[in-house]
């Protein structure tokens, strides 16, 4: 019998850097920003539907950090985030089709919800089929990667499950190969749609919701619009190159006009990393941790970026120094160190493979003379010597190669913005690369830029 359950697990992934983030505090996404308690009457109503918080509903319930506590704020996120008038994207990121109550459409499909101790690798939550109105959370789905605003978007992408939409294995993408991470396209309506829909619908309408969480979601809505359909959703987008100054000033500098307009503050130095749509900021302060980080002084949010950001923020300043870059691909990681990198190539499996930088040299950094592509199987590293290695996952085996790629000189960063290269020298200067051959890109911020990354901005979001 369970087998046959097994065949008809519908399930939302995340592969760890994936998906979405927080927990704990969960309060700070109510986004009405009150009560660390919810009231007694509230519960009741709660416990109505869901009778397995009974017991909670006797009296006021007040956070604690449990795992039921994050079920509770992630119900309550539901039943409580409010909207502004609401008008469908003129791309593919937002219908409105699942908009009206997110709480009605979830309580019309789920009856109770139930947190499982094991989990596949990348898993968050999942439903099976034959009328089963029970939703299993995953311990991922309460981990700090995790936000009442996340879990609230996979209860609603497991209450599609029980309309009967499954999922199919991605068969290209940045998720070829996962079983169940993809729907054919986003028209469909299936779970995926859903997850896409909720998200664009907190980033475009929702009332009260930080800064913060809106960029957020944002990104989300952009990540799982490009990488769980066969046939990518359509998303209008412009691509433009960010740069941070050793003022901490983000700019953005449009790629096609060769201007540059100046965007927020930096909560610090140092080195920024995409995991997906996502940026997060490595502090060259190692007494400060890691976290998103976002342009528009959005502000920040407590949730971890990815189970390495999680690691790196444990360790000790001395330990964090150790880490010089990192790669977040959507099947595999690369953690940096100085004269080595650990490898973790499987994204159904936690394990990792640590191989030594050649010839005793050291790392300084990577590269994406390609872009930064989620996909890749491969990206470029340059060692304090300046030697360039492929680092790969390819075939789910970890290597560190001689690079066929030359450069006409050293570059600590290097990314494509809308399908320009761009590079940045360690004395701050912008460069665009054609066929390998460098030419400075001047503008007002020469001498002073200490971090570039491509940035996308979506219409549906900037416009009113
Ligand atoms: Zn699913």
């Amino acid at each position: 019998m369970m087998k046959v359950i097994n065949k008809v697990l519908f399930a939302v992934l995340t592969f760890t850097f994936l998906s979405a983030a927080q927990a704990g505090d969960s309060v700070a996404t109510l986004g009405d920003g009150k009560a660390d308690c919810v009231s007694k009457a509230e519960m009741q109503t709660i416990a109505q539907h869901f009778s397995q918080f009974k017991e909670q509903a006797n009296a006021d319930y007040c956070y604690d950090g449990s795992h039921v506590s994050n079920l509770i704020s992630s119900i309550m996120f539901m039943r409580k985030t409010t909207f502004s008038k609401m008008t469908p994207s003129k791309d593919e990121l937002f219908t409105g089709r699942f908009a009206s109550s997110w709480w009605d459409y979830f309580i019309g499909r789920i009856d109770t919800l139930e947190i499982v101790d094991n989990c596949p690798k990348g898993v968050v939550a999942y439903v099976y089929g034959f009328g089963l109105r029970t939703m299993f959370a995953c311990p991922m789905a309460l981990t700090d990667q995790f936000s009442s605003l996340d879990r609230s978007s996979v209860f609603m992408h497991e209450a599609r499950h029980i309309d009967g939409y499954p999922h199919v294995t991605c068969s290209k993408g940045p998720r070829q190969g996962i079983q169940g991470a993809c729907d054919n396209r986003i028209s469909d309506g299936g779970s995926y749609a859903v997850t896409v829909e909720t998200y664009a619908q907190l980033a475009k309408f929702a009332e009260g919701l930080h800064p913060a969480l809106k960029a957020y979601s944002r990104n989300a809505a952009a990540i799982y619009a490009d990488e769980a359909f066969e046939t990518p959703a359509r998303v209008a987008r412009t691509e433009n190159l960010l740069l941070l100054t050793s003022a901490l000033d983000f700019h953005s500098y449009n790629v096609r006009t060769n201007s540059v307009e100046k965007l927020g503050k930096a909560y610090a130095a140092g080195h920024m990393v995409r995991r997906s749509q996502h940026m997060v900021m490595i502090p060259t302060d190692k007494n400060l941790k890691a976290q998103y980080i976002f342009a528009r002084n959005e502000g920040e949010i407590p949730q971890s970026p990815s189970d390495l950001i999680t690691e790196y923020n444990a360790q000790t300043p001395t330990e964090k120094a150790n880490l010089v870059d990192l790669h977040i691909g959507a099947q595999w990681t690369a953690r940096v160190y100085k004269n080595s990198i650990r490898f973790a190539c499987d994204p159904k499996s936690p394990a990792t493979t640590d191989l030594q930088i050649p010839n005793g040299q050291a790392s300084s950094n990577l590269l994406y003379p390609n872009g930064y592509d989620r996909a890749a199987m491969v990206a470029n590293l340059v060692t304090t010597t300046g030697e360039m290695y492929d680092i790969s996952c390819a075939g789910k085996t970890a290597s560190i190669k001689a690079s066929q790629l030359k450069l006409d000189q050293r570059y600590t960063r290097m990314y494509k913005a809308d399908g320009q290269v761009f590079g940045l020298t360690s004395t701050g200067n912008l460069y665009k690369l054609d066929v390998g051959r460098s030419a400075p890109v001047v503008t007002a911020l020469d001498g002073s830029i200490i971090e570039i990354m491509p940035q996308q901005s979506f219409e549906f979001f900037e416009t009113n």
